[in-house]
């Protein structure tokens, strides 16, 4: 088995063809490139509000809105349709073969339905394989922000996380990982319920197996003073 450091970049792009939360054309863009996009988002937003009839120009708290929301999109937003993320290394797992967890990972992204934001956790498990590659912590949180700076439906956000860690962990024996998310879609519009959560689970190898106890440490893991994020 390879004893090495090992780069894992470009093939962790998982958004299939004919959604619209993958990278925009032309990633990464160049400053220039989203100079320009955010001088036409600002325009465009600008017309959203007069659809709205809304008399933003006249008003001092609103008249930069429409380039403040177009900043926002480019730069944090949907950071992650634009910006690349830098290559992740792995290292030898070197004999260890037990769990590794992150939990409470923050989550800041957006639902693709509504264009509401969803804040709440993530949480990471993973074994190595035999002589597998183990990354560093921060690189999950990492691979959070690229696929959350994008906006997602939930279930989509999941699957991205768990197959770009499955992905950099070649050889791993199983990843799991669970979000709790509160959307504020739910909250502020439609049944304007707050306080509801949700949670999402995408498990595979040796977690997707009810009666091997990975992944109930996994979810045991969560309970242990966790910081009110209960499961
Ligand atoms: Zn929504």
């Amino acid at each position: 088995m390879e004893n090495k450091r090992r780069k894992v970049h470009e093939e962790l792009e998982v958004v299939q063809e004919g959604f619209a939360n993958g990278v925009a054309p032309g990633f990464p863009l160049s400053k220039d490139d989203k100079a320009e996009m955010i001088d036409e988002a600002e325009i465009a937003y600008g017309q959203f509000l007069d659809a709205l009839r809304c008399d933003w120009r006249n008003d001092p708290n609103s008249m930069e809105t429409p380039r403040r929301v177009a900043k926002a999109y480019v730069n944090d937003l949907w950071a992650g349709r634009y910006t690349a993320m830098s290559p992740i290394t792995s290292f030898p797992s070197d004999g260890y073969d037990g769990i590794i967890i992150e939990r409470n990972i923050p989550l800041t992204s957006m639902c693709s339905h509504h264009h509401q934001t969803i804040g709440g956790a993530v949480h990471i498990g993973y074994i190595a394989g035999e002589g597998g590659q183990v990354i560093g912590l921060s690189k999950l949180n990492r691979i959070v922000e690229l696929f959350g700076r994008r906006g997602a439906i939930q279930e989509q956000l999941t699957s991205a996380i768990h197959n770009a860690v499955s992905k950099i962990t070649d050889g791993n024996k199983g990843v799991i990982v669970t979000i709790v998310g509160t959307h504020n879609c739910v909250s502020c519009r439609g049944v304007k319920h707050q306080g509801a959560a949700m949670v999402t689970t995408k498990a595979s190898g040796v977690f997707r197996d009810n009666k091997n106890l990975s992944r109930k440490e996994f979810f045991d893991s969560l309970k242990i003073n966790n910081g009110g994020h209960n499961i």
